[in-house]
């Protein structure tokens, strides 16, 4: 582990403000928030993360889960995993939320983990994770070892000829069905990024995650209201508990008089970001809930999907993932 700064950032603006000082003095110094620590502890430990500077920012006021003027809901970037997901506002009126919360890592993790730090964990890649391995997005140029490795779990959605890592997130997924939106405050203010222009695709360029700046922090999600929908989030994945997801569906569903008046759907473990499936809810849109419609709207999904040597069975596993989560949740409507 290398050498690094450690300071406590008492308010948001004293978090910027050491970002934005770090990157000054030291000529773009590389600096990261530590939050919960579970992702980037790991990652420093293995060498994969070297920041020059780290800025605690697990004492700023941003721990609570509050109601908006519009009915929905606005989450502090350090509400932990465990509390957003047993919270009133969440467990039961953004069920898919809770329940994707509930599938990650493990209670002691989800103890720790923030609803930032969920956001901005980094991908499991083995090979990103391994230093003496060639890797794209941790050593941009060096080439993608999974290409030709062992991509059994890597993305089927998404990818590119730099890179096929998966997002891990299951709250991402959520989130994303959920329509969320990510407030930033940066060098230069505040600013809103809807969740679907959040994250990028890696293109040439799988450094760049997502659309943050040097020295931008999270400083909370909030999600609009869905009246009289029902969600839900189904993971598949290689055990029950305290593994990455194979294949999962998030979806966000309403019907009335015995049509579906809004679908929303987003799949994980498939994706090299949470995977928006707006060509399923197009299908999904004014059908029957029928096992017909979810299975046209499982194709549509899929159509893109662009499998590796070990990850073709992605492909019926997100398809079956999605259609019997539109199933359950449609049951009984
Ligand atoms: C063994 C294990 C199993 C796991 N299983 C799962 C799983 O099944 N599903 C799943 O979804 N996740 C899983 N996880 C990942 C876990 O959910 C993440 O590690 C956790 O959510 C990260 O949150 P944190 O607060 O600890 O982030 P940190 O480690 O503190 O930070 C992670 C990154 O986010 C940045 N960051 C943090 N907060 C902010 C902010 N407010 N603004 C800007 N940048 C910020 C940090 O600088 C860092 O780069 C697992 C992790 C482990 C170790």
């Amino acid at each position: 582990m290398e050498l690094f700064q450690l300071s406590r950032a008492n308010d948001v603006r004293d978090a910027v403000a050491a970002c934005a000082a770090s990157q000054t003095a030291q000529q773009g110094a590389h600096v990261r928030f530590l939050a919960g620590g579970t992702t980037l502890l790991d990652l420093m430990k293995l060498d994969v993360e070297r920041p020059a500077r780290v800025v605690d920012i697990s004492r700023l006021p941003l721990d609570r889960v509050q109601t908006t003027d519009d009915g929905g809901i606005r989450i502090g970037a350090m509400v932990r995993n465990a509390d957003l997901a047993m919270h009133p506002l969440v467990h039961e009126p953004y069920a898919v939320l809770s329940q994707a919360l509930l599938a990650g890592a493990s209670a002691q993790l989800r103890n720790m983990a923030t609803t930032g730090g969920n956001l901005l964990q980094r991908t499991r890649c083995v090979y990103f994770r391994d230093t003496a391995m060639p890797c794209n997005k941790r050593v941009p140029g060096s080439g993608c070892s999974a290409i030709t490795g062992f991509n059994r779990t890597m993305a089927i959605l998404g990818t590119s000829d730099a890179c096929i890592a998966t997002n891990p997130s299951d709250m991402n997924v959520a989130l994303t069905a959920l329509g969320a939106t990510i407030e930033v405050e940066g060098a230069k203010g505040a600013r809103s990024i809807p969740i679907d222009d959040f994250y990028l695709l890696p293109g040439n360029t799988p450094d760049r995650e997502t659309v943050l700046e040097p020295g931008d922090l999270v400083t909370h999600v909030t999600l609009p209201p869905i009246p009289g929908s029902r969600s839900l989030y189904l993971k598949l994945r290689d055990r029950a508990s305290y593994e990455f997801a194979l294949a999962s569906a998030a979806v966000v569903v309403n019907v009335t008089d015995g049509r579906i008046t809004r679908a929303h759907v987003a799949l994980g473990g498939v994706g090299t970001k949470p995977w928006h499936a707006t060509e399923a809810e197009a299908e999904l849109a004014g059908a029957v809930p029928d096992a017909a419609s979810f299975a046209r709207a499982a194709d549509a999904a899929l159509s893109r999907a662009k499998p590796q040597s070990q990850n073709g069975f992605k492909i019926e596993l997100a398809r079956r993932c999605l259609i019997h989560a539109l199933t359950q949740v449609t049951q009984s409507v």
